[in-house]
């Protein structure tokens, strides 16, 4: 009986296939399966959610968010492969930005570009320091490491557009993944942000702006990420930024990471509360308009980057952190408390995420 069950233990197989030897537990699900079964989930979920949410149409230019860091990398991976496999006829191309953060960005750019070459997608960079006449170092060095993020994370997001922009892409995809939806799902109820709650959880935004994003990750879990990455062995860069924070987002992405070690569904049934929370009419939502200064979509007189932007060249950078002020307030001058938290984040503030 024992040397039975001996047996039977030695010879477990995928609970897939049933056919190979499991390698793995699969972090959504908990399945024991072999490393060509779990290739093939991954990729197929992948697959269903941009065939289910009609992500894109055949003949569409689409630039993937490179930051060489591993979402990043295993997206452009994926999607340069479902594209092949499935003959979904997109015109490919990698979109970097260059933050101009000495030891950090531009060795993750040496990366992106080997996957240029790995993965035979053309690249474009833009920097910083040539749309906004800054490198974050240079910022760094007159804010210090308070909010060095709110400029980083404003710019980027404009940086992604313009970038978008000069490759003529009809869309720009990110590597945002199942667990940084969660968080920023989370974070929006911390901060009472209803405008981000309302649509951090669209696997489509900015269809009313210049570039449509979507996020092809939504439902996959980073731990699969980095398993798959590991498995493929794809070359992707893994330090993180040297000036992260990791304040406020850090302690939600702990919260989280508890969670799924509890119950891995967690992390799903949070974007679903996020999906489901419906806003009352009542709310004041922001009305979108553009920058006097740039164009840029703004709700404000000038956009979030300009306002930055201005503070940076008048030697005044808390003009902008906090609520509008300066131009877009009543306050024409700088005082010495900075505001009350910021609400006007643009974009995630990474850490030590992709974007
Ligand atoms: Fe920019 Fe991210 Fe570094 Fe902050 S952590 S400075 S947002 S790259």
């Amino acid at each position: 009986m024992e040397a039975k069950s001996k047996k039977s233990g030695a010879t477990r197989l995928c609970c897939l296939c049933n056919l190979r030897r499991p390698v793995l537990k699969r972090p959504k699900t908990l399945q024991q399966i072999c490393r060509e079964c779990f290739y093939e989930v991954f990729e197929e979920e992948i697959h269903q959610v941009i065939v289910q949410n009609r992500l894109f149409k055949s003949g569409e230019r689409v630039a993937i968010g490179a930051s060489g860091g591993k979402d990043s990398t295993v997206l452009a991976y994926v999607l340069s492969e479902l594209n092949r496999r499935h003959n979904y006829g997109l015109d490919l191309f990698l979109l970097s930005i260059d933050e101009g953060i000495t030891g950090y960005r531009d060795d993750s750019l040496e990366t992106v570009k080997r996957n240029e070459v790995q993965y035979g997608l053309p690249l474009q960079i833009v920097s910083y320091k040539d749309l906004y006449g800054w490198t974050m170092d240079d910022i760094v060095k007159m804010i210090g490491l308070k909010n060095n993020c709110t400029f980083c994370g404003v710019f980027r997001r404009q940086a992604l557009d313009r970038g978008a922009a000069l490759l003529k892409v009809d869309k720009l995809v990110t590597g945002h993944n199942a667990d940084d939806i969660a968080e920023t799902v989370l974070l929006n109820i911390l901060r009472g942000d209803i405008a981000r709650l309302s649509r951090c959880t669209s696997i489509t935004t900015g269809e009313d702006g210049p570039i449509p994003r979507c996020k092809p990750f939504k439902y996959t879990y980073e731990k699969e990420i980095v398993m798959y990455a590991y498995f493929k062995k794809l070359d992707y860069f893994s330090t993180e930024c040297i000036y992260s924070p990791n304040a406020y987002r850090g302690f939600a992405r702990e919260f989280i990471k508890d969670l799924e070690r509890l119950r891995p569904r967690a992390i799903l049934d949070i974007i679903k509360s996020g999906e489901d929370f419906r806003i009352a009419t009542t709310t004041k939502m922001p009305e979108q308009g553009t920058c006097e200064r740039c164009g840029y979509i703004s709700s404000q007189k000038w956009c979030k980057a300009c306002v930055l932007l201005e503070g940076l060249n008048r030697g005044l950078p808390k003009m902008g952190i906090g609520r509008p002020r300066g131009v877009n307030g009543d306050h024409k001058k700088e005082t010495k408390k900075p505001g009350p938290a910021v609400k006007s984040i643009e974009s995630k503030q990474c850490g030590s995420l992709d974007f």
